[in-house]
């Protein structure tokens, strides 16, 4: 279903008379309702070892090689599937809303997602639910502890959003011998404005132009301004400008993106351009992590309202856009991928479901 991309239950059930499954499985493929009871009955860890059995298999087959600065990188981020007014389940987290007609109760889906970035090829390793009533860094260090157990020598930064810059999360990280970094904005104000300040008058200790766009940066590790984590602490700015051409008046626009990372790595073993790197790579959980899962993979889809089945159903997506990842990039020649975009071999795949089918529509399960 999610690598041919149909989107629901029902759209797969419609496969049902494709000799396709009768080849493949050996049987009849289960109806909708039956796919769904299983799932909400199957033991997660099934599934979380069916990801690591395909990072297993690239990393003997070294498919999965770290970017240039020698270092592989975990990003934790969370990411909603569903939010809901009307239905809920235990697994449920609730918010109140306040709208023009009064409060209202929304139930939603949280997860926490570690994605793994190698130099071209990244894997989504695992996910885990936000429990009712707790926040997502309490659920982000329940993932990373038992990625940590299940991959321990798979990464060796863990990077996430500002949420992240927490005394707690940096602490927890050293003490299972890995390394922190975290967008730093206002939640540590302090930190913030002496880097704001420090950054103003030093001369950036690297500024490289790139066709036309421009990188400054700025590093130090000598900030004191979270003493709850340690007497110093680093911290890396990225100034960089391009100039982009207006289609509506084709006038030349300047465009600028200014970023600053905390980071526990010492600088013998991260250059300024490897936190650089690390710290826009962070942003691939959202482009090509949760966008793609989402608007190609039907990922947030309630296939079934029950919080076992919902957390298979994700861990499935995250399965599959590995796999399916790994055989594009890794399997399909150069030539072949630039002839063949990703959705035309999903269509490929679903058309192997339908090429099958003489008989009309599917007869309803019994
Ligand atoms: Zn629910």
């Amino acid at each position: 279903m999610f690598l041919s991309r149909r989107g629901s239950l029902h759209a797969l059930e419609q496969t049902r008379p494709s000799t396709f499954w009768s080849r493949w499985l050996g049987q009849d493929l289960p109806s909708a309702d039956s796919v769904g009871r299983i799932c909400s009955r199957m033991d997660v860890s099934d599934v979380r070892a069916s990801i690591h059995q395909v990072y297993s298999r690239l990393k003997r087959m070294k498919a999965l090689e770290p970017p240039v600065h020698g270092l592989m990188l975990a990003v934790v981020d969370g990411h909603e599937t569903t939010a809901s007014r009307k239905r809920c389940c235990s697994g449920c987290c609730q918010r109140i809303l306040h709208t023009e007609a009064g409060d209202v109760v929304e139930y939603y889906h949280r997860y926490a997602v570690l994605r793994l970035v190698g130099r071209d090829l990244s894997l989504m390793l695992d996910a885990e639910p936000v429990r009712p009533g707790e926040d997502e860094l309490a659920a982000s260090r329940r993932l990373v502890e038992r990625v940590l157990d299940q991959y321990p020598r798979a990464f060796d930064v863990v990077a996430g959003d500002a949420l992240y810059a927490n005394t707690e999360w940096f602490k927890f990280l050293l003490s299972r011998g890995k390394h922190a970094l975290a967008v730093l904005k206002d939640n540590r104000p302090n930190l913030v404005a002496d880097a704001r300040t420090l950054f103003g008058v030093l001369p950036a200790s690297l500024d490289e132009t790139a066709g036309k766009r421009r990188r400054r940066c700025w590093d130090s590790d000598r900030f004191t301004s979270w003493p709850d984590l340690a007497p110093y602490v680093r911290v890396v700015r990225s100034l960089e400008t391009w100039t982009i051409r207006r289609q509506l008046d084709k006038q030349e626009e300047e465009l600028t993106s200014d970023w600053m990372w905390v980071t526990t790595l010492p600088k013998g073993m991260a250059l300024t351009p490897a936190v650089v790197n690390m710290g826009h790579d962070r942003w691939t959980i959202e482009n090509q992590g949760f966008n793609e899962l989402v608007n190609r993979w039907h990922a947030d889809h309630v296939y079934k309202h029950h919080p076992i089945a919902m957390l298979v159903f994700f861990l499935f997506a995250l399965l599959c856009l590995n796999v399916f990842i790994a055989f594009y990039r890794r399997n399909l020649k150069p030539a072949a991928r630039k002839a063949a975009s990703m959705l035309h071999v999903a269509q490929l795949i679903a058309s192997e479901l339908y090429a099958s089918i003489r008989q009309g529509p599917a007869r309803a399960p019994i």
